[in-house]
């Protein structure tokens, strides 16, 4: 049977693997050997769930919208992850990856961050495990999320801003490469999303998939079939997505939507529509869809989300592209912002902006009365209230 899920050597397709430098390979194979184990062991599953129930707060509900619903004529259903812990579904990934780390003996902690959000959500489980955090931030990014930036401070982290390159999101991430190179045995990498070498997409669509798991049993109860027709969700690196569609990959009756950032237009030098404008190529230990010019260097991705502007995406995703099981659409940041406001309005929930590109899908694709489409909301506005109240500076009437 056809599967789009990673074959044993770390591919999906013709992407993905694990590009990475000689001194990095014992520490990736020692994490390639332990983490399947580690993941199925009944002793991880429970304290896993645990941690997931009482701390994080899920299961996380599955809302039939009622306006929302009734304005694009279908049933739509919100996946309440910026309900978590945390504000969004990143706390899911970190507190499997902690729990991870402590079994394999590591003491300190690394991570990148954009936005800021996986980075609070590390030093977060890092307060929980007594663990040492050191968090790397581009310098531009330090500037503009402060609030992030006093919560992992707050929260006992050490924040390194990095003023290489952009000073954003992928020059933090060659800074916590290049650390964890120089600290190879006592030191676990905490990735935030479905990208770096193999295992780590793997490992983060894993520990995400509880949220296609939560959908199938909640749509089994309220809808009476355990599948919808629609899975929507906005990609960043992908790991939200990714779980969103995990157990449903497979299944041909599910149309997967993938929603990538815009920006100011796919063609208009100021996007991170990714898929569509990347080529093959290698971020970060992956290959994968990659912006990039003809002689290969990376390009500077923009959104006006910070959790969207990532030059590279998951290789699960570059190859569901490739094989044309997802629909891919490229969402404006204007369209975002209506896409946000209009939640806001009509159902009272501020979504955070890469959500919004998520609900800006939805009036790219046409629906039948009967369809059940499932958006996953994958964090909340509120450290995005600064750019809500200027979005007149973006013509938007509110
Ligand atoms: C980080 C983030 C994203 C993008 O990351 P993915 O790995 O693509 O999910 C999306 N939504 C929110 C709320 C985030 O914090």
């Amino acid at each position: 049977m056809k599967t789009y899920h990673v074959n044993e050597n770390g591919y999906y397709g013709e992407f993905g693997g694990a590009y990475i430098p000689e001194i990095l390979h014992r520490c990736v194979e020692d994490l390639k050997d332990n983490y399947l184990k580690a993941l199925e062991s009944e002793s991880f599953r429970q304290e896993y769930a645990q941690l997931l129930r009482d701390y994080v707060g899920r299961p996380s509900p599955l809302y039939l919208t009622g306006r929302l619903s009734r304005k694009y004529g279908c049933r739509i259903y919100l996946k309440r992850e910026d309900l978590n812990h945390t504000g969004a579904h990143k706390i899911n990934n970190t507190i499997g990856q902690i729990l991870l780390a402590r079994r394999m003996g590591k003491t300190r902690i690394i991570a990148e961050t954009g936005a800021g959000q996986h980075g609070v959500a590390t030093a977060t489980v890092c307060a929980l495990m007594d663990m040492e955090c050191i968090v790397y931030m581009g310098t531009t990014d330090v500037e503009r999320q402060q609030p992030n930036v006093r919560k992992m401070q707050m929260l006992g982290a050490k924040v390194v801003p990095v003023t290489s390159g952009n000073m954003t999101l992928k020059d933090a991430t060659n800074e916590a490469i290049r650390d964890w190179c120089c600290h190879p045995s006592d030191t676990f990498y905490i990735i935030g999303s479905t990208v770096g070498p193999h295992p780590y997409p793997d490992m983060v669509a894993r520990l995400q998939s509880v949220i296609s798991e939560e959908i199938k049993k909640q749509l089994a109860g309220c809808e009476g079939r355990d599948y919808p027709d629609y899975l929507v969700a906005c990609v960043g690196g992908g790991s939200n997505a990714a779980g969103t569609i995990y157990h449903y990959i497979d299944d041909e009756r599910v149309n997967i939507v993938l929603a990538e950032a815009g920006g100011k237009g796919v063609y208009s030098g100021m996007s991170a529509a990714t898929i569509q404008l990347g080529k093959k190529g290698i971020l970060h230990g992956a290959c994968t869809l990659v912006m990039q010019s003809e002689d290969g260097q990376i390009e500077e991705p923009y959104s006006i989300s910070a959790g969207l502007d990532y030059p590279g995406i998951g290789p699960i995703h570059a190859n569901l592209y490739a094989s044309k099981r997802a629909t891919i659409l490229a969402v404006d940041d204007h369209e975002a912002l209506a896409a946000a406001f209009e939640l806001t309005r009509l159902e009272g929930i501020i979504p955070a902006l890469e959500s919004a590109h998520a609900l800006g899908a939805l009036g790219k694709l046409t629906f039948r009365p009967e369809d059940v489409v499932v958006v996953t909301l994958s964090g909340r506005g509120d450290k995005d209230m600064d750019t809500y109240l200027n979005t007149h500076t973006y013509g938007l009437q509110v």
